[in-house]
């Protein structure tokens, strides 16, 4: 290896060439390319630099020092060894370097990807790098723009550079340099970039036999998919003969498939005996067959037909088929992830309407609604199984009548949903009328394809949901599956969520609620009168409470006894409630005395509320063998008002007991407002 100090590179290669030629290639390939010299020095600045080494080498102390070192380190290993040269640079990125000979005095090297195989290289980097300077700003932007990539898909990029850009930079280094070979390579380059193919593989292939026809005069040609072993198929024909194609059938034991195949290079034949056994009709006197090769298989063939090419186009058009590949490959993955894409964002979509929904019924029609919109459904059922007798119900239909279905049950096992509870897994068919189901398709379906899963919690099944006829007709497909799946997963988590929220609502009033009379407890009235006093304070608003209690309950219970003593407690709770307005709270503060809180209320404007109660109570008139017909009831209230009276519970409630007490002493069956 020897320097070549003496000429400036601009001599010897002709760089506006070069520059467009990289940036196509850059761009096709979404990373950065430079040419360096045998010394590190930069000849073809990067295109699509990355934006570590943008800001490394401008704005971090020593960062250009540091590229340049790892620079000459690889580039020297890379041109002594003749080989490309893959290395992990000081910043964790992967970079590698195709040595190029141009003479036996001038060697050059194509340096390119500097990207992430990993997050985690990227975070161990950031971790490291306060040495260089780099601000936390800086690496928090860095963090959004860095790109890490699939380390499969990294290494095939070494490889199409070495297959494009050595040739090509060679060309342009040697006198005699053909500028029609480069047009034609960069058109190559450009038909085959994904960036340039809206219209996705179709679009790709229309492109590319349009090149082929102005390019090389190709008369007709046509792209095979490979899929297996013996398993070919045309995907798409070109050109004066291309009809005649359609009747040709394709084999691995074709002697000149079978080398394309094994070997990997183009092939050609133009004897008519070989192209007549081929299966080819009698208008097709020469084919050439190129390999597409996607990582490590034959993935496909492009074959021009009628058509003389020269040895720089056969070469050229080799690159092509395998760049059209790997192009495809992405454009398949792309679409591949937009639609799952898609589908993520049905899913969420879905998700939020569902999570708001705790009413069960409205649940049931939500789930319902949701999953047959997923697919593209036009009927659909849910079934919950009832777990005591293990039978299911349906409990939201759509596009049918409810009705209809309401009181079928069905157990374990029976028909096509109770299978389904049975095995705990999904049942697609692609039509009910023929194996393994071969039943009748009912008059009310339109097709005979269903999806018919479970809803499951870990291995417990709730029930089952039904999915039938496809607003176009179609058949359910695998995908349709997988999305429904997912959805059921959120579907019964939803479900079982909302049992325990009926579960724990119940709980709750349970917790609050006063068994005897139904009344609300001392708990509760702690806790509203919590909240009273805040609000009150607030707002600035009073608010009264009263403190009830029967009057010589005690007599009343030694004489009937506490059972029926209990009768009358409920019956002094129920005419409490009555007499009160729907704002005010009443509950029971423990053994025969009960409380009322009035909202927003002056004691001189709850009198009358007060007034309401003692004489309702005054008015019940207890019926039975065991209760004396002159028996009367009658209960003693005590008034306080917050904060008037005391601004703190305890005190109010203490003020109010007082009032009540105040009321015996009167003489009970009375109302007494504290400090009255
Ligand atoms: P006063 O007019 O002064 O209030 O006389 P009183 O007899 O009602 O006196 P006090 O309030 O002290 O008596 C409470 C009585 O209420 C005691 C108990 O016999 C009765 N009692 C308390 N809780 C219950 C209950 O849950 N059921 C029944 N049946 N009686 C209860
Ligand atoms: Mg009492
Ligand atoms: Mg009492």
């Amino acid at each position: 290896m020897q320097n070549n100090q003496s000429i400036l590179p601009s001599e010897y290669i002709n760089l506006s060439l070069w520059n467009e030629f990289q940036n196509s290639l850059s761009g096709l390939l979404d990373i950065p390319i430079a040419i360096y010299g045998s010394n590190g020095s930069l000849i073809a600045s990067p295109s699509r630099e990355d934006c570590i080494c943008e800001i490394l080498k401008k704005r971090a102390r020593s960062g250009l020092e540091l590229y340049k070192k790892s620079y000459i380190k690889a580039i020297t290993k890379a041109i002594q060894r003749n080989e490309p040269y893959i290395y992990r640079c000081f910043t964790n990125q992967y970079v590698f370097v195709i040595p190029v000979t141009l003479d036996k005095n001038l060697s050059v090297a194509i340096v390119g990807g500097h990207v992430y195989l990993s997050k985690d290289d990227f975070q161990a980097f950031i971790k490291d790098s306060a040495d260089l300077g780099l601000d936390d700003l800086t690496a928090r932007e860095l963090q959004r723009k860095v790109k890490v990539i699939k380390s499969q898909d990294f290494f095939t990029k070494p490889h199409i550079v070495k297959s494009l850009a050595v040739p090509f930079l060679r060309s342009l280094y040697l006198k005699g340099f053909y500028e029609k070979w480069y047009y034609q390579m960069q058109t190559v380059i450009e038909t085959t970039t994904p960036f340039q193919l809206p219209g996705g593989e179709e679009d790709m292939y229309r492109n590319v036999f349009s090149t082929l026809g102005v390019l090389f005069d190709v008369d007709t040609a046509c792209v095979i998919e490979r899929r297996n072993k013996d398993d070919y198929n045309i995907h798409i024909a070109f050109g004066r003969n291309k009809d005649l194609l359609s009747k040709w059938v394709i084999s691995d034991s074709m002697d000149i498939i079978e080398r394309v195949v094994t070997s990997r290079k183009p092939e050609f034949c133009d004897n008519i005996f070989d192209i007549q056994k081929m299966g080819l009709p009698e208008e097709i006197t020469s084919v050439n067959i190129f390999p597409m090769v996607t990582w490590d298989n034959v993935s496909g063939l492009l074959c021009v037909f009628n058509t003389r090419l020269y040895k720089e186009s056969i070469k050229l058009i080799a690159l092509m088929a395998n760049q059209l590949s790997l192009v495809r490959e992405g454009i398949r993955g792309d679409q591949d992830i937009r639609q799952r894409f898609n589908d993520l964002n049905l899913l969420k979509g879905i998700y939020k309407t569902i999570a708001p929904v705790l009413d069960q019924e409205e649940l049931y029609s939500t789930i319902i609604n949701k999953s047959t919109e997923l697919v593209g459904a036009e009927q659909g059922s849910i079934m919950i199984l009832n777990e005591e007798n293990m039978t299911l119900a349906v409990k939201a239909t759509k596009g049918i009548d409810k009705r209809i279905l309401e009181n079928i049950r069905i157990g374990i096992g029976e028909g096509i949903s109770g299978k389904v509870v049975e095995k705990g897994t999904p049942i697609i068919a692609k039509n009910i009328e023929s194996k393994p189901f071969s039943r009748r398709n009912r008059p009310r379906y339109k097709t005979g394809s269903f999806v018919s899963m479970p809803l499951k919690i870990d291995s417990r099944i709730i029930g089952v949901i039904n999915i039938s006829d496809k607003i176009t007709g179609e058949v359910f497909s695998d995908n349709d599956l997988n999305l429904l799946l997912s959805f059921a997963c959120y579907a019964s988590i939803a479900l079982e969520r909302g049992t325990y929220y009926r579960m724990t609502e119940e709980l709750k009033k349970i917790s609050l609620t006063d068994s005897l009379t139904g009344l609300l407890n001392r708990r509760y009235f702690q806790e509203r009168m919590f909240e009273e006093v805040e609000r009150s304070k607030r707002h600035d608003e009073p608010f009264s409470i009263f403190m009830i209690d029967i009057d010589n309950f005690k007599a009343f219970n030694d004489r009937y006894g506490h059972l029926v003593g209990d009768e009358v407690l409920k019956r002094v709770a129920h005419v409490t409630r009555d007499a009160v307005r729907s704002i005010d709270v009443v509950s029971r503060f423990g053994g025969e005395e009960f409380s009322v809180i009035l909202p927003y209320t002056r004691k001189t404007d709850s009198y009358v509320i007060a007034e309401r109660i003692r004489r309702c109570v005054d008015d019940i008139r207890l019926l039975g063998d065991k209760v004396s017909p002159d028996q009367r009831l009658s209960v003693s209230l005590g008034v306080a008002e917050f904060p008037y009276d005391a601004d703190n519970i305890e005190g109010l409630i203490e003020k109010a007991d007082r009032a009540m007490y105040l009321a015996k002493e009167r003489g009970r069956n009375r109302v007494v407002g504290y400090g009255q």
